[in-house]
């Protein structure tokens, strides 16, 4: 196993690192980085008082009692591209990325 690397165009090498965790107790789901990542990686949904995820329907004004807070969660962990956007807009500091091993 090896890191995966990639050769830029100027023969640099860069080696992206990949989301792995967001720590949902600091998260404050301001939907920052929601709005930064370009590959559809992440969902804002609802936290209840059992540590169960529950739909978060942005057009309802009414579901506020079905949830604690709202939180991002990382939903499609495959599609993302190691770009860091994510972790880089967070006031919070939520996010952890790591190279790939191939
Ligand atoms: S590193 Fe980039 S692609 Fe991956 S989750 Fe963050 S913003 Fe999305
Ligand atoms: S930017 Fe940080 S605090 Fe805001 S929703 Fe994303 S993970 Fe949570």
């Amino acid at each position: 196993m090896t890191t995966f690397n990639i050769t830029m165009p100027s023969g640099a090498t860069w080696t992206p690192t990949f989301v792995q965790t967001l720590n949902e107790e600091k998260c404050i789901g301001c939907g920052r980085c929601f709005k930064v990542c370009p590959r559809g990686v992440l969902e804002l949904v609802g936290l209840n008082a059992d540590g169960e995820y529950v739909h978060v329907d942005e057009d309802d004004d009414d579901d506020d009692g079905e949830y604690d807070k709202k939180v991002m969660k990382i939903a499609h962990q495959e599609l993302c591209i190691g770009c860091t956007a994510c972790a880089k807009i967070c006031p919070k500091k939520c996010y952890t990325h790591a190279p790939a091993q191939v």
